[in-house]
């Protein structure tokens, strides 16, 4: 049986689940987005389908950054498609460049030789520092203090289920604070540093691999049986165990989290070992890689969800889940993703649109490892591979 059901499945009234609740706070919340000025028709696109999909019912207010001042332009249009109240600030330049610690000219050339090398957004300086930006100083930006929770939102994306449910409410109700759609594999050759920092940060502050933790996740097991596994601590991709990250990360560029998380002393702590280590610049450390090893670090098992009920596509990725039985638009083709697929028995999503015969879910392997770790029963692959 599934250990991180959807919180809903189907469509709900959400004003009658509103009133049946106990709970009388509404959740401190807000809809996030980083943006340029020139992203102005996709940042619309995005919010018309958050509020179409979901923020129609809930009325949530929106903070939308960017590093350079806001066009009027950019303001005007996303005020008239965001219903809830709306935000625009700057980002502070210590915020969005160089840690004290790095050498701007060392950093310029390795950003120019990633570029050369075909790393993947590698030679964009302004990639390294958003990247940066979103690992750390983002959780600490002053227009996010009033909140607890956030959603983080990406121009040119789609929702395309609704979402008929508070998913802050439903995250503080059972004790979440992360949570996700998609999960990919990481490319390897942005980060070739990054699992061993991290994990020297987690020994270094003794932080235990516990049975419900998702460490055990976050590994690929070697197929070196113990004691030989040790040996591969030569290797910069190993950690002192021998063992080494299976790649699988969520992709951050939707994530519905816990903000005190994220902005705690420990989170905190591992982002300045991280800054101070260069690799934001040196390499290409992407933030997703860098919030998901933290939270498979340090949060439980059963502190992570996976929405599985939401459609959420980003550029040819999407997840699109099944309707539930008898909500099934007439026309759509709802194949569902892999292992997790819906299909036989209806799905989860509420009057989905999403075709996911067109763009595709990376099925399998860390959805299903990231998903469930602590299940015996989960696939055998993704044990072993
Ligand atoms: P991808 O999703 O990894 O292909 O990268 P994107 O180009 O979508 O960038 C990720 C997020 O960072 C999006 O929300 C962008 O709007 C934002 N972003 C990227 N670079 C910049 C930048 O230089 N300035 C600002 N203000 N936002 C940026
Ligand atoms: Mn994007």
């Amino acid at each position: 049986h599934d250990l991180d059901p959807p919180f809903y499945a189907g469509c709900q009234d959400p004003a009658a689940l509103a009133a049946a609740s106990n709970e009388t706070d509404r959740p401190n919340a807000v809809l996030v987005m980083l943006a340029r000025n020139s992203d102005i028709d996709d940042a619309r696109h995005t919010v018309a389908s958050v509020e179409d999909k979901f923020n129609r019912w809930f009325n949530y207010p929106y903070v939308f950054l960017n590093d350079q001042p806001w066009d009027p332009e950019f303001v005007r249009v996303l005020n008239q498609t965001a219903r809830g109240n709306a935000r625009f600030d700057v980002i502070s330049h210590d915020d969005w460049t160089y840690p004290p610690s790095v050498d701007k000219e060392e950093a310029r050339q390795s950003i120019l030789e990633q570029g050369q090398r075909g790393i993947h957004y590698g030679g964009l300086e302004s990639y390294h520092h958003m990247c940066r930006f979103f690992s750390g100083k983002f959780y600490t930006h002053e227009a996010l203090q009033p909140f607890k929770w956030y959603w983080r939102l990406e121009p040119g994306v789609d929702f395309s289920c609704s979402i008929t449910y508070d998913p802050f409410a439903e995250m503080a109700r059972r004790g979440k604070v992360y949570g996700w759609t998609i999960s990919l594999w990481e490319e390897p050759n942005t980060c070739p540093t990054l699992f061993r920092h991290v994990s020297d940060w987690k020994e270094s502050q003794m932080i235990p691999t516990t049975p419900d933790s998702l460490w055990t996740a976050m590994i690929q097991a070697s197929w070196l049986p113990y004691p030989f596994r040790r040996w591969m601590r030569w290797s910069p991709l190993h950690d002192q165990y021998g063992d080494v990250w299976s790649l699988c990360h969520y992709w951050s560029n939707f994530e519905i989290a816990d903000l005190d998380f994220f902005r705690s002393r420990q989170y905190q702590g591992l982002f300045e070992y991280l800054d101070a280590k260069g690799g934001f610049y040196k390499e290409r450390w992407g933030d997703a890689a860098v919030h998901s090893l933290a939270v498979g670090m340090l949060a439980r098992t059963d502190q992570v969800h996976h929405f599985s009920d939401f459609a959420y596509r980003h550029g040819s990725f999407q997840q699109c889940p099944a309707n539930a039985l008898g909500e099934q638009l007439e026309g759509s083709i709802a194949l569902g993703d892999g292992l997790y697929s819906q299909e036989k028995d209806g799905g989860v999503g509420c009057r989905c649109t999403c075709d996911s015969s067109k763009t595709i879910n990376f099925p399998g392997y860390c959805t299903n490892k990231l998903k469930q770790p602590t299940r015996p029963d989960r696939p055998w692959l993704t044990w072993f591979l």
